[in-house]
């Protein structure tokens, strides 16, 4: 059984920025030989990431995983790669829309290649201790060959066919944005109406409006005032610009993705150079 099974031990690792600094490490750890690639960012050598300059030779590896800003960019490289004649599994960990992973994929399999789409929620901290949730859309044979290497970063769940996982992903984050918007309303109120956020904090944490933006979010990047989550509030609105679009097709009624996407839109241009996604507060507020 062995025989056949494809033994993934070189690893290219494209896009080195917030998550995909952390993530390639832990590959290394693992025990992979990890090579990466970035236009911009510098990854330091004690991670034991070997950076490249170029694409040219990430046509070696066994595979090749993607941490990218969106499917534009995804593409690109996707098609750089096939022009340097690449057999390496392609998995793109980005948070792509899925209807460009779907047609992204007609062009990978034209060419006998596997693509699999394996997006992560977690963010920073959790992608720094491999504890992520990694969704996974493709053919589960294929998973089956690079699951080892994708549960060195998280837990792994196979989602359905090709470009599942990055559906999910947005819908997942469409409802952290909706429970997000809803919790800086909820505790801007509050403090108006003179109650402390240390308490507010406690009393909700233990009610059913609890969730991630309560338990994880409001006392350390909110209420702090550090706003430094290490999520980009552009990255937030482009998953729920897929998914508000997913739903607008796909669902009969849709009575709240519209006006989650316009608010943080609109924050967006509010709030000028590169925001944290918890910056919004900054907007509720006013
Ligand atoms: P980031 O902007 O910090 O990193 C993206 C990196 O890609 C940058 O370093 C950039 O220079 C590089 N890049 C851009 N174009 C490139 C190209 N053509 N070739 C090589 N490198 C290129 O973003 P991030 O926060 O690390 O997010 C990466 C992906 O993960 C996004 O799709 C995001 O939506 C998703 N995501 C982020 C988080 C988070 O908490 N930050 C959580 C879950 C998912």
């Amino acid at each position: 059984e062995e025989g056949i099974k494809m033994k993934i031990s070189k690893v290219g690792f494209v896009g080195l920025g917030a998550m995909g600094s952390v993530m390639s490490p832990l590959l290394v750890k693992a025990g992979y030989q990890v090579f990466g690639y970035d236009i911009i960012a510098n990854i330091d050598e004690s991670s034991g990431v070997k950076q490249l300059d170029t694409l040219d030779d990430f046509s070696q590896f066994d595979a090749v995983i993607f941490m990218l800003p969106n499917s534009k960019i995804v593409s690109e490289v996707v098609t750089k790669l096939l022009e340097i004649n690449t057999k390496s599994i392609l998995i793109d960990m980005s948070s792509s829309d899925p209807r460009d992973t779907k047609k992204l994929g007609k062009t990978i399999e034209a060419e006998g290649l596997k693509f699999l789409d394996a997006p992560v929620s977690g963010g920073v901290s959790r992608a720094k201790t491999g504890d992520l949730m990694i969704m996974a859309g493709g053919k589960e044979e294929d998973l089956e060959i690079v699951k080892d290497l994708l549960s060195v970063m998280g837990t792994v769940q196979f989602a359905g066919p090709l470009g599942s996982g990055h559906a999910i992903k947005a819908l997942n984050n469409y409802v952290s944005a909706a429970g997000l918007i809803a919790s800086f309303e909820a505790l801007a109120t509050a403090r108006s109406f003179g109650i402390e956020p240390g308490n507010f904090l406690k009393i909700i944490n233990g009610a059913t409006g609890k969730n991630n933006t309560t338990e994880v979010k409001l006392d350390k990047f909110v209420v702090s005032e550090q706003f430094n989550s290490g999520f980009a509030l552009d990255l937030m609105v482009k998953d729920v610009s897929i998914a508000h679009n997913l739903i607008k097709d796909l669902s009969s009624d849709n009575p709240l993705s519209s006006d989650v996407y316009n608010y943080l839109s609109e924050s967006l241009k509010l709030l000028g150079d590169n925001p944290d996604h918890t910056e919004v507060y900054k907007v509720i507020k006013k």
